[in-house]
């Protein structure tokens, strides 16, 4: 059976990204918005050796797992990958393809949709249907507004959605996994893989943290981040960051929530001398449970909070950092 929602699984080295499974999330939820009914999220998976990647998969979420292997498509190239994207996508002609918003899924969605001759809406935050027609909800001009785009009647519409705009699938479900040939045979691409080189970074991922402590411009200085630093590591989180910070050189930059930084949905985030600007919130908005710390009762932070508290940080930082060791008994 055809599917509505093709989701593009990513990998590394049969690792199966995270990303894979909060597009499944966002397609099962746009399936379900649209009436689309069982079976209509599917999976498309490239590479070599991936029984286990596939299997995985259709654990978490997809009805059917496409998988397609061969010596042409076993490292990553965008133009063996939408040769063999686009045969999947021909067979299967669904009404939406979406890709991660990933170093991999912004050099091959362009080649989809370019190959197909269709539109592409590129970092969608969110899916919704209007009369039954969706509409992509993306960013625009580094988050100051939300622009929702139709993407008007050819088909499939194709999009890539920023990373943690949603949850991930957790498991559930147990949709099958299919083989089919590769149409990329060996030596047909014309750019050949060499190799992956690891940047230097401090291993930091937000997208993936339950919990965030972040700072802003309020916390003063890098020595002075340690306050921040502190609750974080008491909860077990990860330490956010808004760009005055990045930008001074407190945090390396991968430290940095909002337009021009990461977008992330952690369970918890608390927010301490953070303003609120749109720039941040565009960011953060997402979280499951927001809690501001600020002494400026008229700060914008405290409309995206659940808990504000007015106040110094300096104060209520350290106090929180110790009631959490204390109920951790390691006070
Ligand atoms: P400020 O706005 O200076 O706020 C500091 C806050 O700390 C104030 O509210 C103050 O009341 C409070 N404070 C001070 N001392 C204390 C204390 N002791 N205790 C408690 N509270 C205290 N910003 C981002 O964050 N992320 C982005 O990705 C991003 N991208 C941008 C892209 C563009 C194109 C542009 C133009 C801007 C971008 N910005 C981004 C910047 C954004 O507009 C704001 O300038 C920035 O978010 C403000 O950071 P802040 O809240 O830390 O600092």
């Amino acid at each position: 059976m055809a599917c509505k929602v093709l989701v593009h699984a990513e990998h590394e080295g049969g690792a199966v990204r995270e990303v894979t499974y909060e597009l499944l999330a966002m397609a099962r939820k746009a399936a379900s918005e649209a009436g689309w009914g069982e079976g209509a999220v599917k999976a498309v998976l490239l590479g070599q050796g991936l029984d286990r990647a596939a299997g995985e998969i259709a654990a978490r979420g997809a009805s059917e797992v496409i998988v397609m292997e061969g010596p042409a498509l076993a490292d990553y190239t965008g133009d063996a990958h939408h040769r063999g994207l686009e045969a999947v996508i021909k067979e299967e002609e669904p009404e939406l393809v979406l890709f991660g918003h990933t170093p991999n899924g912004w050099d091959v969605a362009p080649l989809v949709a370019a190959g197909l001759d269709v539109p592409l809406a590129t970092e969608c935050s969110a899916i919704t249907f209007e009369n039954g027609r969706p509409l992509f909800t993306r960013k625009a001009f580094n988050g100051k507004f939300l622009q929702v785009l139709d993407l008007g009647d050819a088909r499939p519409r194709v999009a890539t959605v920023q990373k943690g705009a949603t949850p991930a699938a957790g498991p559930g479900g147990q949709g099958s996994v299919r083989k089919v040939p590769s149409v990329v045979p060996e030596g047909a691409a014309r750019a050949r893989f060499v190799e992956i080189k690891k940047g230097v970074s401090g291993g930091v991922d937000l997208t993936q943290a339950p919990i965030i402590v972040a700072g802003g411009r309020g916390v003063g200085s890098a020595e002075k981040f340690s306050v921040v630093r502190d609750l974080a590591e008491a909860l077990g989180g990860q330490v956010g960051a808004s760009r005055p910070v990045t930008d001074m050189g407190w945090l390396p930059h991968e430290h940095q929530v909002g337009s021009s930084g990461v977008t992330v949905n952690p369970k918890l985030y608390i927010a301490c001398g953070i303003s609120g600007a749109i720039q941040h919130t565009v960011g953060m908005r997402g979280s499951g449970y927001v809690v501001a710390i600020n002494k400026d009762a008229d700060a914008p932070i405290f409309g995206v909070a659940d808990v504000g508290v007015v106040g110094d940080l300096f104060e209520m930082v350290p106090a929180l950092t110790k009631a959490v060791k204390e109920a951790k008994g390691q006070g």
